[in-house]
């Protein structure tokens, strides 16, 4: 099909809530994805990171036929094997904790809300989010998403939602009282911009939270699966969370979410209180457990931690160059790049010249490699990037 075609037939058919570029991706396999003019993209920012270790990766391809032919969905009236096999590797990566499967990463932080809701009631009921977060387009997710852009037109939020400035210590202890149900923040903001909680900060909503019997709730859904290096963002401290939320990476672009919580919490969720008709599916979690292993078995991890660091460094020796930058930063393979204007016209013409990375809040680049990309992939990235900042004058 015609690019123009598939794009006429969007405008007919599909919802305009997405400001789409026009173009018609057609494939993906690795790090690259086409277009329908046969056209290839390296892509260091794959599906906002849900296609974490690369597009269309051979491990997941070959679960995913496998478990085609054998079961796609039971529902949650039955057991089911690659659920319990995922469950058991996530607790095995994470707390020891017990997994509730959904769909999308608003799920599982809808989920996450609720269990939290259901663990502390009938004393406490507020949520303190933190400025600048990103926890999806639900009622509840996106109320705990405390920038007002989000917000506009969707008046009145749901209620019991404080929000405080990200990583303000003296902000959460004035916020905190013995109504307070949880805290809820990403341990690196994504949308926000590529911030990151500092140790104390964390360190800070671990002894309020115990303190007031309040649940500390990490969303993990970008920095989770590797991302940053280590299996969760939350892992880079001493802080042990109760509950966690994840989704992006864990299906290697399969729609799932999970919320894993601490045994003694988790036990709130009786039945009857929350589910999922999709939720854990077979498919997809026969993805997220092919997702695990290839990660395992190819050291990702070890991957997102050098590969990060390379391509950290080649993007200060870009800042060396131009003014427009202003700094660089990241954990692992999560990496922002703060301009002194805005990006979006960067990201288009890197885009024109075969290089896919995206700009959030404004002023920030991201870059979100694939964990199984190579340093002579970063530097054709880098390369491009230079090229066109230096086109462009800055
Ligand atoms: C993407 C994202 C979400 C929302 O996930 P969806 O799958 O789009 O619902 C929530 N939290 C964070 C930190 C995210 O990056």
């Amino acid at each position: 099909m015609e690019t123009q075609e598939t794009i006429e037939m969007f405008d007919k058919y599909v919802i305009a809530n997405y400001s789409r570029l026009p173009k018609v991706i057609v494939k993906g396999k690795g790090c690259y994805i086409y277009d329908a003019d046969g056209n290839e993209i390296l892509d260091m920012f794959p599906g906002w990171a849900v296609s974490g270790i690369g597009h269309c990766h051979p491990k997941v391809v070959e679960a995913l036929k496998s478990q085609a032919e054998q079961l796609l969905h039971i529902d949650n009236t039955f057991y089911s094997e690659p659920q319990g096999i995922l469950a058991k590797l996530l607790s095995e990566r994470a707390f020891g904790g017990k997994s509730f499967f959904c769909n999308s990463g608003a799920e599982a932080n809808e989920a996450a809300l609720k269990l939290a809701r259901l663990y502390t009631a009938p004393e406490k009921y507020k949520f303190i989010t933190a400025e600048g977060s990103f926890h999806g387009r639900t009622f509840a997710t996106v109320t705990a998403t405390a920038q007002p852009k989000y917000h506009e037109g969707f008046r009145p939020l749901l209620p019991g939602f404080v929000y405080v400035p990200y990583n303000d210590i003296e902000a959460l202890e004035a916020a905190f009282d013995d109504e307070v149900a949880a805290v809820m923040v990403e341990p690196i903001q994504g949308e926000g911009g590529i911030n990151i909680a500092s140790d104390e900060y964390l360190a800070t909503i671990r002894r309020l939270c115990d303190e007031n019997g309040a649940v500390m709730i990490l969303d993990e859904v970008q920095t989770g699966i590797g991302r940053t290096g280590k299996w969760f963002g939350y892992q880079h401290s001493d802080v042990e969370p109760d509950i966690i939320t994840m989704a992006k990476t864990l299906g290697g672009g399969v729609a799932i979410g999970a919320m894993m919580g601490k045994e003694e919490v988790a036990a709130a969720l009786v039945p009857g209180k929350h589910a999922s008709t999709f939720g854990g599916n077979c498919l997809a979690c026969a993805a997220a457990i092919a997702v695990i292993e290839a990660i395992d078995e190819e050291g990702m991890l070890q991957t997102a931690v050098e590969l990060g660091e390379y391509t950290r460094g080649k993007l200060n020796e870009l800042k060396e160059k131009y003014s427009i930058i202003e700094e660089v930063r990241g954990v692992g393979l999560m990496i922002g790049v703060e301009l002194s204007q805005s990006g979006s016209e960067i990201v288009s013409k890197c885009l024109a010249k075969g290089l896919r990375i995206n700009c959030t809040h404004e002023t920030v680049i991201r870059f979100m490699p694939p964990m199984i990309a190579t340093k002579e992939q970063i530097d054709t990235a880098i390369e491009i990037l230079d090229n066109v900042l230096a086109e462009s004058g800055k």
